[in-house]
């Protein structure tokens, strides 16, 4: 599917945006970060390169918060509603996409449950998927995980 357009928004419809395929990864994270920014057991994050993003919508309301005391963890949020919204990685490399604000469906499937050992004992998962305690070994390497017939992200980690 090379011409995949994937829509989102928050909840009150202020800010929407639009995310083009290919994708580079798609998991659950169960880190103690992921817990209190969503007020759920995990979050699950769609990820794409920059180009591939845009904001259709209401970007003056999209507040930002990152954490200090963290390499990269960031928070994003509308200003009127407080729905989680992607944001772009500090590296600049990176959008993460709170999947939870699309509209539409993605092709591409979660592939890991990733900070597994982080996980809250209520949580939820069990998904039947790969675990790793924190991050899988393949997830900061170069070449991203895009399926095999599908197009080549443009220049991901060469930014
Ligand atoms: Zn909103
Ligand atoms: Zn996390």
């Amino acid at each position: 599917m090379t011409n995949e357009i994937l829509y989102g928004s928050c909840v009150c419809g202020t800010v929407t945006y639009q995310v083009v395929a290919p994708f580079l990864r798609f998991a659950h994270c169960h880190c103690s970060r992921c817990r209190k920014a969503t007020g759920s057991s995990h979050a699950t994050n769609l990820y794409v390169v920059p180009s591939q993003f845009k904001w259709t919508s209401g970007q003056k309301s999209v507040v930002r918060y990152d954490l200090p005391t963290a390499r990269s963890f960031a928070n994003t949020f509308c200003r009127s509603c407080g729905s989680p919204l992607p944001h772009h990685t500090r590296s600049g490399k990176e959008v993460v996409v709170p999947a939870g604000s699309l509209d539409d469906e993605p092709s591409l499937k979660p592939q890991a449950d990733i900070f597994w050992g982080s996980r809250a004992p209520w949580g939820c998962g069990g998904n039947a998927l790969p675990q790793f305690a924190e991050y899988p070994p393949w997830w900061l390497a170069s070449q991203p995980a895009v399926p095999a017939d599908g197009p080549r992200p443009a220049s991901s980690a060469r930014r």
